[in-house]
């Protein structure tokens, strides 16, 4: 294999020739679209150090092409923590974001050397009294987000008239104040959300300053940052431009951060699986694939997605299942499609499948995970499979 030539893995071609060699279910991950993502965000938010986050997608072919493109992390877990660690990342370009830990999630990330850690209530910040001088916090506050696909505003957070308070305490403890992090959950239409809590937390740091509550300098502005899957999303500069002018407000001093997950991720990777068997049943041809819900398809469920599914074969089109591979009723990828005629041992291609798709898999029935083969993972490298 010529290591020295890009090569577009999601081409036909490509995607029959890596299944030949890595067998199916596949996750063809593109490193080459993560760079791509990376650096399309990074332009739409200028200034603004990006942390990816390691959730949708926890592999470390993905960790190391963002930390390549001058990147920085997002932990949440100590399985996180340990990913980053075995890559050799330097831990003051992580921070830790869960804002509920267990002493040893504490305490392996800090003897990993990250120092950034978030809570959101008064005994996660009683935590800290044991480490004061050796981390800092950023605080969680919560902003509604009714119109999010995902929300997370009831799970995590505190209501921004209880920030205050917490800072206070984290003060009264000795703990440093490092600012204020959001998420206002993923898939939202527009930025309005963003811009609100971006205008909340600013009016938090300037009070918690004026309150000499500590060095208050960070905004982390979280995730969210959509992608299209059926119908194509925005474009992310456009989708960006009003919390670009929300940022252009802030004093020139406080830094900002941001946590994408999805955006940098999902439409970095395919999904490819086989045809096993196929029926006709209530005038519909049922396709029984070797992925489905319980795999690379979980995203359906957990995170509301819909991926779009396609044929490598034309042909008159006919009503058609695609199934999973599983015994359970509930384990169908689409229904009323419309495809042509497939044959046992064809290919099907699930786009946009990088975010909360194989993170998500579980093996339910000994169906394995999808492999994932990663191509692109240098600039100008068609290797490092
Ligand atoms: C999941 C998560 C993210 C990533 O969110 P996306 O919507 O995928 O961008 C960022 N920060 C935290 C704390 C998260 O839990």
């Amino acid at each position: 294999m010529n290591r020295k030539r890009y090569i577009e893995p999601f081409e036909p071609a490509q995607i029959r020739r890596l299944v030949a060699e890595f067998g199916s279910p596949l996750l063809i991950v593109d490193c080459a679209r993560v760079r791509a993502q990376f650096r399309a965000l990074q332009r739409a938010l200028p200034g603004v150090d990006l942390h990816y986050a390691l959730k949708p997608l926890p592999h470390p072919a993905v960790v190391q092409a963002v930390a390549a493109a001058g990147g920085w992390l997002d932990l949440a877990t100590t399985g996180e923590v340990q990913l980053a660690a075995r890559l050799g990342i330097d831990p003051g370009r992580c921070i830790h974001t869960h804002p509920i830990k267990r002493a040893r999630d504490i305490n392996n990330a800090l003897a990993y050397g990250v120092t950034t850690f978030v809570a959101d209530n008064p005994d996660e910040v009683r935590k800290f009294r044991a480490y004061a001088g050796r981390a800092s916090l950023l605080l969680r506050v919560s902003f509604r987000s009714p119109g999010a696909i995902c929300d997370l505003s009831r799970k995590f957070g505190c209501d921004p008239e209880q920030a205050l308070e917490l800072a206070r305490l984290g003060a009264r403890l000795g703990i440093g104040l490092r600012g204020f992090s959001f998420h206002v959950g993923s898939q939202a239409a527009d930025a309005a959300k963003h811009v609100e809590a971006i205008e909340a937390c600013a009016a938090l740091l300037a009070a918690a300053r004026r309150g000499r509550l500590g060095q208050c300098d960070t905004l982390d502005i979280g995730g969210g940052f959509p992608i299209g899957y059926d119908a194509p999303a925005t474009g992310i500069s456009r989708y960006c431009a009003p919390i670009r002018r929300a940022l252009a407000r802030l004093p020139r001093r406080v830094r900002v951060i941001a946590e994408p997950g999805r955006f940098i991720v999902g439409p970095a990777a395919i999904g490819v699986a086989t045809v096993m068997g196929r029926a006709q049943r209530e005038g519909h041809w049922w396709y029984y694939l070797d992925d489905g819900i319980y795999g690379s398809y979980s995203g359906q469920l957990y995170d509301h997605a819909r991926y779009p599914v396609g044929v490598l074969r034309e042909g008159v089109l006919l009503p058609s299942v695609l199934a999973g591979p599983t015994c359970d009723g509930i384990d169908v990828i689409a229904e009323a499609l419309q495809l042509p005629k497939l044959n046992i041992g064809d290919l099907v291609i699930g786009r946009q499948m990088g975010a909360y798709t194989w993170a998500t898999a579980s093996t339910f029935n000994f169906f394995p995970k999808a492999t994932i083969v990663v191509v692109n993972r240098q600039p100008g490298d068609a290797g490092g499979v």
